[in-house]
């Protein structure tokens, strides 16, 4: 891999080259911004480029075919660590950092980190989900970080900058890291064939805020669908209120997780109904035509609207406050169950009056 294989975060490769040609590499870098825009990717690339021995470190370029290189492309470069926390985990083990229980302290990331390099000038361990230390994974890292063992450089990536001790962000060197172009979630989407169609990609990078675990979510089959019969729901001009909410609250229990993931998925939903009225506010302003799945459903409660002139576009953009008023109770904590029913029920009152009314 190299920097052609990564996108976006040009001004972080840019910093960081020139932060290295003036002598100042970090021994701990702390690399934080929203999950799925490429940390992780970034931190090998730069820890490739670091080991390359086609090119000088103020370079900061890897070829991609020195020895090094090849190891860090096959996974076997014996320097370069890379661990975060296990699926299904919510806390990465102490183990990881000391090893398992009978061999404490001869395994781990910290022994790892502390020998000689085998091969290069460096050791370099990437540790994701920092953010997930527990008290005792922050002191054994806080204790590595004020008497780093020489030659060793590493990366923290944190998703949550508010979860780390601040005694160890001050001992990192901080890089931050923005969302992704919707273009380049769009791109991605493609590539790794998560989405089959461009118009697919590009309806759930819009929605992604420039994240591409976010975009992927967003195309998991059964959130799609249930996405669509919301879409149908919401397009008839005399909704049903709690047919709908029904329908939407089991659906999310169908998608399963705990309740955080079924707060995400309601907040999802939400998302989607604001998503439907502005496509349809900007099919009837003529500012652009819906593109990709449920677009037709748009279409019609548009048309419902369409020769209403600017009371109609009004009242898809009252439509889409409700939601958003909706999104911000859901991240209150208010039950999703309950922020569903009013919902709905505002949803179909405010639509059956006003179609009513301009009869
Ligand atoms: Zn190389």
């Amino acid at each position: 891999m190299n920097w052609d294989d990564l996108r976006g975060h040009r001004d972080q490769i840019e910093m960081l080259r020139r932060s290295i040609a003036r002598g100042r590499q970090a021994h701990a870098y702390l690399f934080a911004g929203s999950p799925g825009i490429g940390k992780a990717r970034f931190a090998r690339i730069f820890a490739q480029s670091l080991f390359c021995e086609k090119h000088e470190d103020t370079e900061l370029l890897a070829c991609g075919d020195c020895s090094p290189c090849r190891q860090m492309n096959a996974g076997s470069h014996p320097d370069y660590f890379a661990i975060g926390c296990p699926e299904g985990k919510n806390e990465i083990p102490v183990s990881v950092f000391y090893g398992e229980k009978e061999r404490r302290g001869q395994e781990g990331l910290i022994h790892d980190l502390s020998l000689r390099p085998m091969a290069g000038a460096r050791r370099i361990a990437v540790l994701d989900d920092a953010n997930r230390m527990n008290e005792e994974g922050a002191n054994a890292m806080l204790k590595t970080l004020e008497e780093p063992p020489p030659n060793s450089m590493l990366i923290l990536i944190a998703e949550n900058l508010d979860a780390m001790l601040p005694t160890i962000r001050s001992r990192c060197q901080l890089v931050r890291f923005s969302p992704l172009a919707a273009n380049d979630v769009a791109d991605l989407l493609i590539e790794n064939e998560i989405a089959s169609t461009p118009e697919e990609a590009s309806a759930a990078a819009g929605m992604s805020e420039g994240s591409l675990h976010t975009a992927s979510q967003l195309l998991n089959p059964a959130l799609r669908t249930l996405r669509l019969s919301l879409y149908d729901a919401l397009a008839t001009a005399d909704l049903r209120p709690i047919d709908v909410a029904k329908a939407m609250t089991s659906g999310i229990d169908e998608l399963g997780g705990d309740t955080n993931e079924q707060r995400r998925n309601a907040g999802w939903l939400i998302r989607f109904a604001q998503e439907f009225y502005r496509q349809v506010v900007l099919l009837l302003s003529g500012d652009s035509t819906p593109a990709g799945p449920g677009s037709d459903v748009v279409s019609r409660f548009a048309s419902l609207l369409t020769n209403r002139g600017a009371k109609g576009i009004e009242l898809a953009m009252e439509l889409f406050d409700r939601c958003v008023l909706a999104e911000d109770h859901i991240s209150w904590n208010v039950a999703p169950a309950k922020t569903m029913d009013s919902l709905f029920d505002d949803l179909a009152r405010t639509t059956r009056t006003r179609l009513r009314a301009a009869r």
